[in-house]
């Protein structure tokens, strides 16, 4: 069992998650970071006592610090401290921030050697072979996204088996079965309503438009480096088996459990052992039956403009995922209806240009002229 972590992004969703575990397994938290919602990262600095919280918006910096005062906690602000955080010695660093912002702690924490627990999949997917080149040379990647531990599960102890196919499974969101036309009526809040898991805001809009199962594929033909004809998205309402992997002699291993991150989370810190996880159990009785269908992608056109975007390579993947986070943010701010946030990142693939070469500046620029692209013809 490891016995300390650094967590980046502790104020949301998987950050709390991951909190939850480590205080059931007497991890500690030696640094926490947050963004915007200085009253929790403050309340989690008094629990959990870390030396040291960052808060990545500089401007609440003073806020936090007067919060803090009266206690022993290094308060640090900004994208560079974030980083130094990421680097620090330890026995994993946590990322669980959302967006492209995550993107520079995963590099910072690669490039220092650290194995890394990513729960945020749009570095991966922007960040390309520069995440990947950092992953295989220099620190190590274990996957926090409960298809990708599903997948790195069914892969233990095959090492020398070869991948035949990855079925990557997809709860097919609260518009399984829309027409186009009728995901043309769709509001903020039917969007923010996913069927069977409970997320932070982004990733709850990005599952209704299957753009979160466009990056997971972007995300498995990174890790597990296999081709993008490698997978198939397999519609699975239930959310209990959460991927699966056929091999060579057609043996499909998959991984089942009930619908919650601390599992993966957990996994992630504990790997290769397992232990006991604040979760109920998994009863097939209950669960009954399990269906599963074909993804409909000319419905759901984010994830036909990933399929696209990670065949092209270079910096597409980077550019189309720039877009979504430009045109959910507008979709959230009522300033776009639901339906063109999946033209908009497929347009944005078609007239923006993009780098055959993976760096900081190449990746930042494709993410900054996707996201312009988006605000001008939204
Ligand atoms: P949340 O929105 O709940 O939390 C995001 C975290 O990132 C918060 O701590 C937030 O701080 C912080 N943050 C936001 N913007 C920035 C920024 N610009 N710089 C630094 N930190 C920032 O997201 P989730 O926990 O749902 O998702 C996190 C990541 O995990 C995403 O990449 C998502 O795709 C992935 N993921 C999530 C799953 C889930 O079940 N939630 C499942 C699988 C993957 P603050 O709240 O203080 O503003
Ligand atoms: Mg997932």
């Amino acid at each position: 069992m490891i016995d300390n972590i650094v967590l980046l992004g502790s104020t949301g969703s998987i950050g709390t998650q991951t909190l939850d575990v480590c205080e059931k397994h007497n991890i500690r938290p030696l640094a926490l970071s947050g963004n915007s919602n200085v009253k929790l990262l403050e309340q989690q600095a008094r629990k959990f006592k870390p030396d040291t919280v960052c808060i990545a918006d500089g401007t609440l910096y003073g806020d936090l610090k007067q919060r803090l005062a009266d206690t022993d906690v290094t308060v640090t602000a900004g994208r560079d401290a974030l980083c130094e955080l990421a680097a620090r010695e330890c026995d994993t660093v946590v990322n669980a921030i959302v967006g492209f912002a995550g993107l520079y702690p995963t590099v910072a924490a690669l490039t220092a050697g650290r194995t890394l627990a990513l729960a945020n999949k749009e570095s991966l997917v922007a960040g390309g072979d520069l995440v990947t080149g950092l992953a295989r040379e220099k620190g190590k990647i274990i996957p926090i996204d409960s298809e990708h531990s599903a997948i790195f599960q069914c892969l233990m102890g095959n090492e020398d088996n070869k991948i035949k196919k990855i079925l990557l499974t997809v709860s097919g969101g609260p518009f399984y079965g829309y027409t186009y036309d009728r995901l043309k009526k769709v509001t903020v809040e039917d969007a923010l309503r996913h069927p069977t898991w409970s997320m932070g805001r982004k990733i709850t809009i990005d599952s209704a438009t299957l753009m979160n199962k466009g990056l997971e594929l972007i995300e498995a033909v990174r890790l597990f480096d296999v081709t993008p004809r490698q997978i198939e998205v397999v519609v699975h309402r239930q959310s209990i088996l959460h991927s699966a992997v056929e091999y060579e002699d057609g043996s499909v291993i998959g991984q089942m459990g009930v619908a919650d991150m601390r599992i993966p989370i957990q996994f992630a810190l504990t790997y290769p052992k397992r232990y006991e996880t604040p979760t109920k159990g998994l009863s097939l009785f209950e669960v009954g039956t399990l269906t599963f269908e074909q993804a409909d992608d000319s419905v759901f056109l984010c994830l036909a403009a990933a399929k696209r975007a990670v065949a092209a390579g270079g910096t597409a993947c980077a550019a189309i995922n720039g877009a979504n986070e430009a045109a959910t943010g507008l979709f959230l701010e009522g300033k776009l209806p639901f339906y063109r946030i999946g033209e908009l990142v497929r347009d944005t693939l078609d007239n923006v240009g993009y780098d055959s070469t993976t760096t900081l500046d190449t990746i930042e620029a494709a993410d900054t002229a996707a996201r312009e692209y988006v605000i001008t013809h939204a």
